[in-house]
């Protein structure tokens, strides 16, 4: 029989392996990641429309802003020419201040207008800072994600090369024909290619193996071919 406490070793390691490359992917800070990288994704939109309508409001009182001033000095034009002197008819000069009056009336409704659109502008803008403020803290916590992500990354993928390495040491003198077979019973057997058997109990699935069975695996010789478990087809391994 070839060494099979050495194919237990190599179990150990690709145990161990297992266990960290689970490790490497269900690490939290991936959801942190990618749960602040969602938020970024989906602020977006909200953002770039957020902003658009600010702007557009913006451009709204500039507007009206100018529209004001040009009532104002078409009025105060006007006021000119009626207080000039040069008008001497009755008429006329109730025309001209009827006109500054209803000029007048116009600066106050655009005035009005303006007022209400500066405090749509005052709204958009906190919308706007509020979607910023939340970019900048779902930035940040995607850095510090994916910086502790990496660090852990990293120190796993050098436990995995410790792994790695004292596998191949284990590995080193089994025959390849059975490190195949242990290969082809770990992917069958959800990782466990080779255990120990205990008594009558083999420790990859914690099943009583038949006494009669336990008693032919013991008596095997140096030239008998591997046994395996009924129940989970490791390949076991008898204490010695
Ligand atoms: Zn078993």
């Amino acid at each position: 029989m070839p060494d099979l406490e050495a194919l237990l070793v190599v179990q150990e390691h690709d145990t161990a392996a297992d266990h960290l490359r689970h490790r490497r992917a269900t690490l939290h800070e991936r959801d942190t990641l990618a749960e602040a990288e969602a938020e970024l994704a989906g602020l977006a939109a909200p953002l770039a429309d957020a902003v658009a309508r600010r702007d557009d409001v913006e451009r709204a009182v500039l507007r009206l802003e100018d529209e004001v001033a040009s009532a104002v000095a078409k009025a105060s034009e006007v006021d000119k020419v009626m207080y000039s002197g040069t008008i001497s008819s009755p008429k006329e000069l109730q025309n001209m201040q009827a006109e500054i009056e209803q000029l007048q009336r116009y600066q106050r409704t655009l005035e009005d207008r303006e007022l209400e659109l500066m405090e749509r502008q005052e709204a958009l803008g906190a919308e706007v800072t509020e979607l910023e403020r939340r970019c900048t803290a779902a930035t940040a916590t995607a850095a510090t994600a994916r910086a502790a992500l990496g660090q852990q990354e990293a120190a796993i993928d050098a436990e995995l090369a410790v792994e790695a390495s004292a596998r191949a040491a284990a590995a080193g003198n089994l025959p390849a024909d059975l490190l195949a077979l242990y290969g082809r019973c770990r992917e069958r057997a959800r990782g466990i290619g080779a255990a120990r058997l205990v008594g009558h109990t083999c420790q990859g699935c914690r099943l009583t193996i038949p006494a009669t069975e336990v008693d032919r695996i013991r008596r095997t010789g140096a030239d008998a071919e591997v046994a395996h478990c009924d129940n989970c087809g490791a390949i076991l391994v008898p204490s010695t």
